[in-house]
């Protein structure tokens, strides 16, 4: 069990969920997902779910205060007490200058780098598992499910997402260059930054984090 403080930092279709997920199980710690955790008040039709839909759709992030909100309330919990992965988290300077002011003091920050061409092929394939908890991806030529449109994890039925529209992921793209891009240099004026080569097959790319990781 490593006990660390980790966040994940990259565009969208870099790996992070991917990655997230098979570090913090390798770990055992939680890997905190502020998609999944709007994904998931989405589904239960609460205010914040409903608040956050129309953000998502468009491919824009959704405004600090709310993801602040539900990050500060997940970091109380005490599976998170010992260590986490934030993923997809903080996505603004203002995020992580409100994650450090709620005395969270990461490990590191694993910046999963990954080309625009390659990040465009990616999302344009990606397959979402919808199941609450599960939470996992795949993609239909570079990481497919053994049996095709079911969850290797739950077997559930695979969809793909409203923001892996072609529209949506332009502005996902625009987005993260505008406002989590900086967050490189944010990081590595800390000294934090851990920058891993985010191509190559899941296993591969998963080693090269352990390594920077450990
Ligand atoms: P993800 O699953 O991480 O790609 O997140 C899906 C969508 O949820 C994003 O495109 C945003 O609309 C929203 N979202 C997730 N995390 C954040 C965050 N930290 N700040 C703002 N919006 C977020």
């Amino acid at each position: 069990m490593s006990k660390r403080k980790l966040m994940f930092l990259g565009p969208p279709g870099a790996g992070k969920g991917t990655q997230a997920q098979r570090i913090a199980d390798d770990f055992g710690i939680p890997q905190i997902s502020t998609g999944d955790m709007l994904r998931e008040a989405r589904r239960k039709g609460t205010e914040l779910g409903n608040k956050a839909a129309a953000f998502m759709d468009a491919g824009d992030l959704v405004p600090d205060e709310v993801v602040i909100g539900i990050v500060a309330e997940r970091l109380q919990e005490d599976d998170a007490s010992h260590g986490f992965i934030l993923d997809g988290f903080p996505r603004t300077v203002a995020q992580a200058e409100a994650l450090a002011q709620m005395g969270v003091a990461l490990d590191g920050v694993v910046n999963i780098q990954v080309s625009e061409d390659e990040v465009i092929r990616r999302l344009g394939g990606r397959l979402s598992c919808p199941t609450s908890g599960c939470g996992a991806s795949y993609h239909k030529e570079f990481n497919p499910p053994a049996n095709e449109g079911v969850c290797d994890k739950c077997g559930a039925a695979l969809y793909v997402r409203d923001d892996d529209q072609p529209e949506a992921i332009r502005q996902r793209l625009e987005s993260y260059s505008a406002k989590t891009a900086p967050l490189v240099e944010f990081y590595d004026g800390r000294g934090k930054l851990l920058n891993v080569k985010g191509e190559g097959t899941p296993a591969q790319i998963e080693e090269r984090i352990r390594a920077a990781v450990s």
